[in-house]
């Protein structure tokens, strides 16, 4: 089915798309499309519930502070009662490993119970003024779109729509084109929490149709976008337009500094896992290894057998630790930085036969100016680049457009956070990988993004400060 927008828009839209198992490439499910008519009523259907709720302190904004928490922990609740079923879907659909699926599922689990304590805490100011009372109240936007990529289909989309809700909006949410299956189980479990149809929506579609309607629908306040920097870029300048509020997380090339003092079996164990997860599908893998000088011929013969102990396979077996690539057209591109002319220093192991497979890999560029240095390459391809000093350092990890996340090795606290505060990007570990926890804050500096999602301060982000006075003059 084409549609009339379809047509001014250039593109012909299928009305079905078919899931395939990446691990397999067998056919898992065929989904409908939203088009960008049906799109239009859905987000006009999510527009009435917020009239409504203006209008009589309405649906969803109107529920009690208390009844909101709630349904948000009820939300919760049919989560973990469906997370081995939601893993293993994800396990089918993006060929994660079923440890991380798990995990995806948990985490939207807690996301959804952390934020379900925001309602009653949306906590407004009393400002002395003469004459009156002043006070302020954080009002909710209306209707959300959440734009959501494929490598993270469960987490990411939890990040948007578990603040946006106990904010008191209303979410509609595209998963990516690849992706749909456990966002289209989400919206189910969210209805048998008791939370109402047209306050939190699913609409599977591609990018440039739903997606592109959510920026360009006058009644959509608020675009929360994950995914690469060059379509991060086009929603915020079609955001412009509108002013319309939004937070972008894209994409990084994030560095794994290991100094020389630093535990350097420790740093080597760990460097695949801090890349390779996901297979490398991650915005914060931490693909560019910077190793001083001094130790970089240790910390490469530490690192080779860590990465050829990295066991892939199939993503359904419990002992697995990385799966395939996400689609054909995937593999193709991350294959593309790898050619016979490619210097690389080892690989790891990958099966043959059916399935988007590609092997652990360490590359060693001869400097910053190869694309395997500066690309996210979003694939389980890793640089390693070596540094003479602590400046030097700081330099190198800063090259790049990017600044979403690295990793520190050193023994040294005080050279540990100086690094750590030279270093433009807004997730840092030192002595470990780790990004995301959902109660801390996430996000990018320069091209990794704008704003930040999970945190404390999230559900700000998705209401707008209204002050107002009253007269207490006779
Ligand atoms: P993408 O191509 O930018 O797509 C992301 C989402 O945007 C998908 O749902 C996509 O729909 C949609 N989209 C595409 N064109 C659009 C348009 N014109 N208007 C509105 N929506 C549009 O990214 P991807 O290939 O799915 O994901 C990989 C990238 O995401 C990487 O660069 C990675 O670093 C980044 N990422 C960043 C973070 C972070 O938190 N910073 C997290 C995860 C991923 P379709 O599925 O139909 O294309
Ligand atoms: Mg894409």
């Amino acid at each position: 089915m084409t549609t009339d927008f379809d047509a001014a828009a250039g593109g012909s839209t299928p009305a079905v798309f078919d899931v395939l198992n990446p691990a397999t490439e067998q056919l898992v499910r065929t989904v409908e499309l939203t088009s960008a008519e049906e799109t239009d009523a859905a987000i006009a259907r999510a527009h009435a519930a917020i009239a409504r709720a203006h209008a009589a302190f309405g649906a969803w904004r109107a529920v009690a502070p208390g009844d909101r928490a709630r349904l948000l922990r009820r939300f919760a609740d049919t989560v973990e009662a469906d997370l081995e079923h939601l893993a293993r879907l994800e396990v089918t659909n993006s060929g994660h490993t079923i440890g991380n699926a798990r995990w995806e599922a948990g985490n939207v689990r807690d996301v959804l119970d952390y934020y379900s304590a925001t309602p009653e805490r949306l906590i407004g100011r009393q400002i002395p003024v003469p004459g009156g009372l002043n006070v302020t109240f954080h009002e909710p936007l209306g209707v959300v779109g959440v734009i959501v990529p494929w490598n993270f289909p469960m987490p990411i989309a939890g990040w948007g729509f578990a603040p946006a809700l106990a904010a008191g909006n209303t979410v509609v949410l595209k998963p990516a084109e690849l992706t749909p299956l456990t966002a289209l189980r989400l919206a189910e479990l969210a209805r048998e929490a008791g939370i109402p149809e047209d306050v939190f929506q699913v609409l599977p579609g591609k990018g440039g149709v739903v997606g592109q309607r959510f920026v360009d629908h006058p009644l959509v306040r608020k675009i929360v976008f994950t995914g690469s920097t060059e379509v991060g870029k086009r929603i915020m300048a079609g955001c412009a337009a509108q002013v319309k509020r939004v937070t972008l997380e894209l994409g990084g090339k994030n560095a794994n500094i290991v100094f020389a003092d630093a535990d350097l079996e420790k740093a080597a164990a760990t460097a695949p896992y801090g890349v390779f997860d996901n297979a490398g599908q991650d915005c914060c893998a931490r693909s560019l290894i910077l190793v001083q000088q001094s130790v970089h011929e240790r910390f490469m013969e530490l690192l080779e057998p860590a990465v050829k102990g990295v066991v892939v396979g199939d993503p359904g077996a419990e002992t697995t630790e990385m799966g395939p690539l996400i689609s054909a057209a995937h593999h193709a591109k991350v294959s593309s930085y790898v050619t016979k002319d490619t210097p690389v220093a080892f690989r790891g192991s990958a099966p043959d036969g059916p399935g988007y497979w590609f092997a652990p890999t360490v590359v060693t560029p001869a400097s910053l100016a190869d694309p395997l240095a500066t690309d996210e390459i979003f694939g389980p391809v890793v640089a390693v680049v070596p540094f003479t000093d602590e400046a030097d350092a700081i330099r190198m990890a800063n090259h790049t457009d990017y600044g979403l996340s690295g990793s520190i090795w050193t023994r040294d606290a005080g050279r540990a956070f100086r690094v750590a505060r030279g270093v433009e990007a807004g997730n840092l570990s030192i002595n470990s990988h780790s990004s995301v926890r959902y109660w801390t804050p996430f996000g990018g500096f320069k091209q990794s993004g704008l704003g930040r999602e999970l945190g404390p301060d999230a559900p700000a982000a998705f209401t707008e400060t209204k002050n107002v006075f009253l007269s207490t003059e006779e």
